[in-house]
Order: C-alpha cells, then structure tokens, then sequence
C-alpha cells in the first residue's frame, strides 16, 4: 500500500478509498493507492503551514538545514534499488535509466540546492542619500508542487529541493501514475532529519481531485506545477484566483536543426537520444527535426540506422533502451497519432508494436506537411517528423514556427553560425552540437505554451523566496 506522509508520518486516507497503480509493462497492478480527499489535503496544508509559521525549519541556518538535505542526498543514493524499481514499476522507464540517471540526479538536485542557498550572496545599494539599502531572501511560506510522470523522482526533487533548501515547506501531489517514490523520497526525508509537517506528499488526482484542491487551498504561498500546457492554464487560474505566483514548466515541441556543416555521427547519435530517451516522453524531446536538403537523405538513411537498432522491451532488463509507454491512456493517446496520420506522411520505420503491448517502437516519418497534427503537437512519444531545409533563415523560421518554446537544439561547426542562430531561437533553451546537458545554476523554462518563469539557481531563489529590501538610515 503507498501511503500518504503528512506530518512526519505514513497516513492513510481517511475515506478508505484507494486507485491501483499499474506496471505497464505486465499491464497488472504493483500497489494499491491511497487516494486524498479534501480532509488529507487539509491536513497535509495545515502540517505545513505549522511547520513553517512555528516550526524551526525556516528559521535555521543555512548550513544546518543544507547538512539535513545532504543526509537525505545520502539516503536517496543509499536506496537506489527501491527508488529504482518504484518508477520502473510505475511508469516503465528503463530500471538501467534509473540507476545511471534519474535516482543519482535526484540527489544532486538536493546537494545542489543546499549548497547554492548556503553560498548564495544577496546585494547591497549604497545610496546618495547616505542611506544603506540591502535584499533579504525570506522564505515564501507553504508551497504547493503538482509533478508529472515522465521522471517521476528527479521532477519532484528540481521542484522540492530548492523549496526546502530557501526555508519552505512543502505539500507535494505526485502525478496519480506514479506515486511510489514520492513517498519513499518523504520517508527518507523524515529519516535524514527533515522535522514533521515540512515535507508532506499525498496522492491522487487533478481535476475535481487532490490537485485541484490543493492549487485552491487559502493556505498555498506557492504553486510549482510541471506538466501538460491545458493543465498549466487551469493552475494558472488557480493561483490568480489566490493572488498565489506560479511556476510554470509546461510541454515542448522541441526543434532540432542539422546544418550541413555538422558532425554527421555526433549529430545523428545526439539527435537520436533527443527524441528516443525515455521513450519520448520528455518535454525537451526533439520532436522536430529539420535536416539541411544537401545532406537529409544520407542524415535520414544512417538516422533510421539507428533507430531501427534501439532495443525495446522489458525495462528490468539491462540491455533496454525503450520500454512501453507509461500508461494504457497515454499509450492510446500516443497510437492515436497514427490513426489519424496524413496520408502524405510516410512512416520510415517503427509505429505502434501490435502484439498488445502498450509500445510504440522508434519511429521516423517524412514528408508530413508542416501543418500535420503530427507535426505540430506534443506526441510525447517516441516519435519523429523529420523536414529538409535550404537556408539558415528558413531553418530558423521553421523552428520558431510552433506555438512551444521550451528548448531547441543545432547540429554546426560553425561557430559563428551556431551563435547566431541560438541568439534567433524562440526557446528558453538551445543546446548547441549536444541534448540534455544541464548547469543547474542556468536558467531553465519555456517560452509560449512552454511555461511561464523560470527554475534554477537564482532563479528558483527568486521564485521560493520572498525577496525583501532593507533600507537603513546610515
Ligand atoms: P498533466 O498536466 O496531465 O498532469 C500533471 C500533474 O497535474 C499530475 O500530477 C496531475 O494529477 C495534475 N493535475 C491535472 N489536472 C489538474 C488540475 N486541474 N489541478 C491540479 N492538478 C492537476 O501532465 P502529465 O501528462 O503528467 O505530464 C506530461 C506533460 O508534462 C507533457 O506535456 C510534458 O511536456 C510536460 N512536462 C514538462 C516539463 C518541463 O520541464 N517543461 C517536464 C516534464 C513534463
């Protein structure tokens, strides 16, 4: 059974109603659920807002709450194989994925943000009049954090990390397809130290559910929310209707251009793992692929190369790179696409598996029309519309031609072109002859229907924290 954690403690619902969560690789149940109604969304609130109001979390120093997030690091890294299997076994992502990626970039994410709150300077403003002018980041107070599915841990942790290392408190409602390690994360956290009521989880589902209430509870300072752009509009609406500020980390419909100047083995490996990691269901996957005509058939044939050699299947296994997608509904979402293909569109290999798995393996197609739903909405699947361009204005034009903007990546070994060309980009960020590196200190969100501010470093300072000025008569 995967409980809720409200107040230090594993709590179930008071209700009794539970949801299953189901291992969409053996399409059977792995746990039962337990399901939040108003009462455990009010407990968990009213937790955090006593931890934070009375409590010694946000009045402690920096470096006696970043030793806590750093045990907790520690223990995230001490129960890899738990944290492992309970995404796998919620959502299918590769356990070897796991391993390598998601569960230790979950405790980097905290190392990260303890270190950066503790080393972080604020300004001082002489001024003319003689006075003495200074910022203090207070913490903001009990903040709310709706997670998607697609990488369930290491989501979770970018949004709680820097909320605990400013001094909040926090109640999180996982995505109902993927409940497991958030309460594996509360428990390690109430082990490591983290006093009760400051970090809460509770489980269960949006609309009319846990999330809606509580994006609505009169007692949230904050909403961090990642996931579907239509939910973002209703979270919005949410924190506008409590005056509650609100991050934003939305979908993508990533651009990819390959110049003619590029790597040719760099550019096909990389723009690979960009549409193909996690079978595609990534927000900066990059799910348009605009290939410059002079090279786009040999791109094309060595592209499909590799496609076509991606292992698909179990994700316990070591040698998966692509297991089912997460769910029945997302994977009829997905199979959808292909259904309602243009008939221009030309599937060069992959497409859904049809042996009732719910897998959709790599798939390559040309000539859609630009216009093809295929082309210009989120599949989030393991799907790619690859275009052939003639300019570099062209190239840009195409790329910018979406109503997303999270993220863009090039293929050049032009310098001067690769700069120019990023400098043009509509997105909050561009990878250039690489997919996925991140500094956690840069800025990080979308542009458009991608999201509304951005999270990292400073920038998740200014969002968990309410900045303050002090102005002293000298
Ligand atoms: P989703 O919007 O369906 O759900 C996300 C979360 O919101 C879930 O926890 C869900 O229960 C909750 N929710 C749904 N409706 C709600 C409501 N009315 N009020 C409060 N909470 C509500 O998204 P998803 O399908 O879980 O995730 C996939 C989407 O997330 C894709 O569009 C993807 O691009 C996006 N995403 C974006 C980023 C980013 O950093 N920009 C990262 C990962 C995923």
């Amino acid at each position: 059974m995967i409980t809720h954690w409200i107040d230090g403690k594993a709590e179930k619902s008071a209700s009794g109603n539970t949801f299953d969560t189901i291992n969409p690789w053996t399409q059977q149940k792995w746990e039962d659920v337990c399901e939040a109604g108003q009462a455990e969304v009010d407990a968990a609130v009213a937790a955090a807002r006593a931890a934070f109001d009375d409590g010694p979390w946000p009045r402690m120093g920096f470096a006696e709450r970043g030793a806590i997030i750093h045990r907790l690091a520690d223990l995230i890294e001490e129960h890899i194989e738990e944290l492992a299997h309970a995404d796998t076994n919620d959502m299918g992502k590769p356990l070897s994925a796991m391993r390598v990626k998601d569960v230790p970039r979950a405790a980097q994410n905290f190392r990260f943000f303890a270190d950066h709150a503790r080393m972080s300077v604020a300004e001082a403003y002489p001024m003319d009049t003689g006075h003495h002018a200074y910022s203090r980041y207070e913490p903001a107070g009990v903040v709310a954090a709706i997670a998607p599915w697609n990488f369930p841990l290491m989501l979770e942790t970018w949004k709680v990390a820097p909320a605990l290392a400013w001094g909040n408190t926090v109640v999180l409602k996982p995505a109902e397809d993927t409940p497991a390690s958030a309460t594996i994360m509360a428990r390690l956290a109430t082990e490591a130290g983290v006093p009760d009521g400051v970090f809460n989880v509770i489980h269960g589902f949006g609309p009319n559910a846990a999330g809606e209430m509580l994006t609505h509870h009169p007692d949230i300072d904050r909403i961090t929310f990642t996931g579907e752009s239509n939910t973002g509009r209703k979270i919005a609406a949410a924190g506008a209707a409590g005056l509650v500020p609100v991050s934003l980390e939305l979908g993508g419909k990533g651009a990819n251009i390959v110049f003619e100047d590029a790597d040719m083995d760099a550019a096909v490996s990389w723009s690979n793992k960009a549409i193909f990691t996690n079978a595609g269901q990534v927000c900066l996957a990059g799910s348009r692929l605009f290939v410059q005509s002079s090279i786009f058939d040999e791109f094309v044939e060595r592209f499909v190369e590799s496609a076509k050699a991606m292992v698909v299947g179990d994700p316990t296994s070591a040698a998966t790179q692509i297991g089912p997608l997460a769910s029945e509904t997302h994977f009829t979402k997905v199979a959808g696409f292909f259904d309602d293909l243009h008939p221009d569109a030309k599937v060069l290999c992959g497409g859904v598996s049809g042996d009732g798995r719910w897998v959709v393996n790599p798939t390559v197609i040309v000539d859609a029309p630009l216009d093809a739903r295929i082309s210009c909405e989120e599949v989030f699947g393991p799907v790619v519309t690859i275009f052939p361009f003639d300019t570099e204005e062209e190239a840009i034009a195409l790329a910018n031609d979406t109503n997303y903007g999270l993220n863009a990546m090039l293929f050049s070994e032009n310098a001067r072109r690769t700069h120019r060309v990023a400098a043009a980009l509509n997105a909050g960020t561009v990878w250039v002859n690489c997919f996925f590196v991140r500094d956690l200190r840069a800025p990080f969100g979308g542009v458009g229907w991608s999201g509304v501010g951005r999270e990292g470093g400073n920038f998740s300072r200014e969002f968990f924290t309410e900045p303050k000025a002090v102005v002293m008569e000298a």
